[in-house]
C-alpha cells in the first residue's frame, strides 16, 4: 500500500534557464496547535502562549531573506500550513501576504491557501481571513462520524465541522477538505457511505489520505502495546481503488495519489512541488527548493525564532543538490501525479541524460505488466500501478 499522506495539461519542457520564468510558490509554516492529534507526525506543537508580535516580525524577516535569494520571480501561490494556521491572527496573515506580493509580483490568478481546523472558533475568523487575502481554504474535517473524530483526537464534532464547511463555502472562492480513511475495522460499505456524503457537499477538491501509523506518534505507541491493529494492507488497497472509482464518477478524479479535483481546480501550490518547481519555505522546519538548492529551517519553534532574531533567517541547512538527487526528487514527486513526468524536462533540470534518470528496461517491463505507461518521453504510473507506487519507484529510479 502506498503512503498516501505525502505532498492536466503537462507542463512544457523548459530549459534550466527557462525555470526562472516559471512562477514560484511560497510556503509559510505556523507550528502551533491547540492539542496534538495521536496520529500526527507533522511539525506541530502545543504552547500555552505565543508572542504574536515576535512571530509576525520573525516570519516577515524570514520571508525577506528568501525574497532576496530568489529575486525577479513571479509569485503563483502562497500556502499557510502547519500546525494550525487558522489560529494565526488575520492581521499577521494579511501582513505576510502584503509583504510577499511586495517582494514578488503576483500572478493575476494567484492562489492563496490556508489550512484550517473546522471549529466554530476558527470559522468565526473566516471573514477576516478572506479579507486578509486568503482565497482558498483546506479544512481538516478528517471524518464524518463523531465516534471516529473522538478516536482521532479531533477537537470538533461532525455538526461543528459541517457548519464550518458552510461558512468556508460562503467566504472563500475555493474550498477543499481532508478525510482520513482505511481506519481500523472500516468496511467498504461504511466508506462508500461516508465518501458519498463527502462528495455531496459540492467542494471542488478533496484530499483523501489513508491512515498510516507514523513512528513517534501516540498511535504508534498504542499499536506497539496491542491496543489496536491498523487495517490490513489488502483491505486498504481495496478502499483505495474504491475511492478512485467513486471520485472519478463524481467528476473529482484523482490527479495525485491522495488528491482529487474538478478539472482546473487542482491545488496549484502542491502542483509546484510535484512538478518540481521552485518554492520558498519559511517558518519552523519549512523546506525550500531554489534552482537546485535545498533549504531547511530550524524545526523547533523556539530555535527557529532565536535564529531569525540573531541572523535574519531561520535556515538550519542549505545545500546544492547534485544532479542525481535532483533527478530522483523530480521523479519521486512527479510520478505521484496522474499526468506523470516528462523525462526530457527532468533531464534538463538535472543535466543528466534520460537513460541515466530511469532504468528504461525496468520501465518497459513494468509497462508490459500494465503498471506504467511510456509514451515517448512521458512516463506515467497507471491506476493499477499507483497501488504499488513505492515498489515501482524503487525498481525504475536509477540509484
Ligand atoms: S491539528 Fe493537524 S497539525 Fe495539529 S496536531 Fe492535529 S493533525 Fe497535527
Amino acid at each position: 500500500m502506498v503512503d498516501a499522506r505525502h505532498p492536466h495539461a503537462p507542463a512544457p519542457a523548459p530549459s534550466p534557464e527557462g525555470r526562472e520564468s516559471e512562477a514560484i510558490a511560497l510556503y509559510i509554516h505556523w507550528p502551533f496547535c491547540v492539542s496534538k492529534c495521536p496520529y500526527c507526525d507533522f511539525n506541530s506543537h502545543v504552547r500555552e502562549s505565543v508572542d504574536q508580535q515576535a512571530w509576525r516580525d520573525a516570519l516577515l524577516r524570514d520571508l525577506a531573506h528568501e525574497a532576496a535569494e530568489l529575486p525577479d520571480r513571479q509569485l503563483g501561490s502562497i500556502f499557510f500550513g502547519g500546525g494550525t494556521p487558522s489560529l494565526m491572527p488575520p492581521a499577521t496573515v494579511a501582513a505576510l501576504i502584503d509583504a510577499a506580493v511586495h517582494h514578488w509580483p503576483a500572478a493575476d490568478d494567484i492562489e492563496i491557501t490556508l489550512e484550517a481546523n473546522p471549529s466554530s472558533v476558527e470559522a468565526a475568523r473566516f471573514a477576516d481571513l478572506a479579507q486578509a487575502g486568503i482565497n482558498r481554504v483546506s479544512l481538516g474535517l478528517q471524518a464524518l462520524d463523531d465516534r471516529v473524530l473522538g478516536w482521532l483526537g479531533r477537537a470538533h464534532g461532525v455538526a461543528e465541522g459541517l457548519a464550518a464547511l458552510d461558512t468556508a463555502q460562503a467566504h472563500f472562492g475555493r474550498v477543499s477538505f481532508d478525510l482520513i480513511y482505511a481506519r481500523p475495522g472500516q468496511t467498504p460499505e461504511a466508506w462508500a457511505t461516508e465518501l458519498g456524503r463527502a462528495l455531496s457537499f459540492g467542494t471542488e477538491h478533496l484530499s483523501l489520505y489513508q491512515l498510516t501509523i507514523e513512528p513517534g506518534t501516540q498511535f504508534a505507541t498504542r499499536v506497539a502495546k496491542g491496543e489496536f491493529e491498523p487495517l490490513d494492507p489488502d483491505a486498504g488497497a481495496e478502499l483505495f481503488e474504491q475511492t478512485r472509482a467513486a471520485t472519478a464518477a463524481s467528476g473529482l478524479a484523482a490527479y495525485e495519489v491522495s488528491n482529487h479535483a474538478r478539472p482546473g481546480a487542482e491545488s496549484r501550490h502542491n502542483l509546484t512541488y510535484w512538478r518540481y518547481g521552485n518554492y520558498a519555505g519559511i517558518g519552523p522546519g519549512a523546506h525550500g527548493r531554489r534552482d537546485g538548492r535545498a533549504t531547511v529551517r530550524r524545526r523547533k519553534p523556539e530555535n527557529w525564532l532565536t535564529r531569525v532574531q540573531a541572523s535574519g533567517h531561520g535556515i538550519e541547512r542549505e545545500d546544492d543538490l547534485p544532479p542525481r538527487a535532483r533527478a530522483q526528487e523530480a521523479l519521486l514527486m512527479g510520478l505521484r501525479l496522474t499526468e506523470g513526468v516528462d523525462l526530457s524536462r527532468i533531464a534538463a533540470i538535472s543535466g543528466l541524460a534520460i537513460d541515466q534518470l530511469v532504468d528504461l528496461a525496468a520501465a518497459d517491463r513494468l509497462a508490459l505488466q500494465g503498471l506504467l505507461i511510456r509514451d515517448g518521453n512521458r512516463l506515467t504510473v497507471s491506476d493499477a500501478g499507483m497501488l504499488l507506487l513505492d515498489a515501482i519507484l524503487a525498481e525504475i529510479v536509477a540509484a
